[in-house]
């Protein structure tokens, strides 16, 4: 069953079409992440579904009732922001219990007994008499989650809760975030720019750019099955490798590549309309080794010159620009494992598997394989 439907939902500030025709169901107990660059118009479209912006066209319906007039606190929802927004002369205590104070039919005996019951799940049941500003960032986005969740609602709304924390701490809070929305059962709307975020905490992820929605669907989906080029580069780091081509005797020819066509990509190159393509490849899909290790070339290989080595400890990524020597600009990134090691200026030899290489249309950007 959906618990949230936004049906054409468009927001518009001036000339500036900030949400445009929105369409995206959300099932109960989903976490679903809203992902997309700066500007893309993800806070609008959470903003809208909490009743803190208005749509200029469209609706929205929470379990079957239409949303689009009801203001915020009548729409069974919790909303936590990247700024904690946390009261700094309360105690904690006082903060998270603030979430209740809201709501009817609770003794003062019920509502002490829901903050350490809620502090005791978020781990911050010794801070409780301390003030937000004796905590850490970490701690206080706990706090702003206990304020949240006491209130049992029905779907949770988050905007970057994690952004002003530190990696190592971010990491660590994904994963509670998850146990614990998966122990509430809450669908949770989730948004970040941060597709790392994104592929590792949503059932499913909906992809923004400039305000339209792009793709929705599962993490593994969207990494395989991009629908166009802008989820293709979005989803995936480092990021899918492009390279504009066209059609021409069985292959398809680009500045320094020349790549032969089998009978999968032909079919999809034949969907265009004047065979004008751009391959993409993932960096790990990409195999590599040293030409001088005496190996002769396939149809699928390339030599290639190492640009840049990045060592990561587990994997590598190296930057990779083609072999002729007039040629100055970077073509491909590859991920090797940690092992592989090449210096800079070294002739290598690539090879990428028909079956991993996507063809986009080169006029429209849409997935065509
Ligand atoms: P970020 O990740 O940077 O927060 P976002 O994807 O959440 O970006 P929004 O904040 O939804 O993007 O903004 C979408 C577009 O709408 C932007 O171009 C923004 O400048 C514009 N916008 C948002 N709020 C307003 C407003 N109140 N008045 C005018 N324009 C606005």
């Amino acid at each position: 069953m959906e618990r949230i439907q936004l049906d054409r939902l468009t927001k518009q500030f001036g000339e500036e079409i900030a949400v445009e025709d929105v369409t995206l169901e959300i099932e109960d107990g989903e976490f679903l992440v809203l992902v997309g660059p700066s500007g893309c118009g993800k806070s609008t479209t959470l903003r809208m579904i909490a009743g803190l912006e208005t749509p200029t066209a469209g609706n929205i319906y929470i379990d079957g009732d239409h949303m689009n007039y009801r203001v915020p606190q009548n729409r069974d929802i919790a909303m936590v922001f990247q700024s904690y927004a946390l009261y700094p002369h309360m105690t904690v205590r006082e903060n998270v219990r603030f979430g209740l104070e809201e709501e009817a039919g609770y003794t003062a005996d019920e509502m002490d007994e829901r903050v350490v019951e809620v502090a005791e799940d978020l781990g911050i049941e010794a801070y409780l008499e301390r003030k937000p500003a004796d905590l850490s960032g970490g701690q206080q986005q706990r706090v702003a989650l206990g304020r949240a969740i006491i209130r049992e609602p029905s779907v949770f709304l988050m905007d970057e809760p994690l952004a002003n924390l530190d990696a190592k701490l971010r990491t660590q809070m994904r994963t509670e975030l998850q146990r614990l929305q998966a122990d509430l059962d809450v669908t949770t709307v989730y948004v970040t720019h941060n597709q790392v975020e994104a592929m590792t905490m949503g059932d499913r992820i909906a992809v923004l750019n400039d305000g339209q929605l792009q793709q929705v669907g599962d993490p593994m989906t969207l990494y395989h099955e991009p629908a166009n080029q802008f989820v293709a580069g979005f989803i995936g780091e480092p990021s899918m490798n492009f390279v504009s081509g066209h059609r021409s005797n069985g292959k398809i020819v680009g500045d320094h590549i020349e790549y032969p066509l089998d009978d999968r990509l032909a079919s999809a190159v034949d969907e265009t309309d004047g065979g004008e393509v751009v391959v993409g490849i993932r960096p790990e899909a990409i195999d590599i080794r040293r030409a001088d290790d005496g190996s002769t070339s396939g149809p699928h290989e390339f030599r290639m010159t190492v640009r840049v080595i990045e060592t990561h400890g587990d994997r590598n990524v190296i930057t990779l620009a083609p072999a002729s020597e007039s040629a100055d600009h970077e073509v491909l990134q590859v991920v090797t494992d940690g092992t592989f090691i090449v210096d800079a200026g070294e002739t290598v030899v690539v090879t990428a598997d028909p079956d991993a290489v996507h063809i986009f249309d080169g006029m429209t950007g849409e997935a065509l394989c």
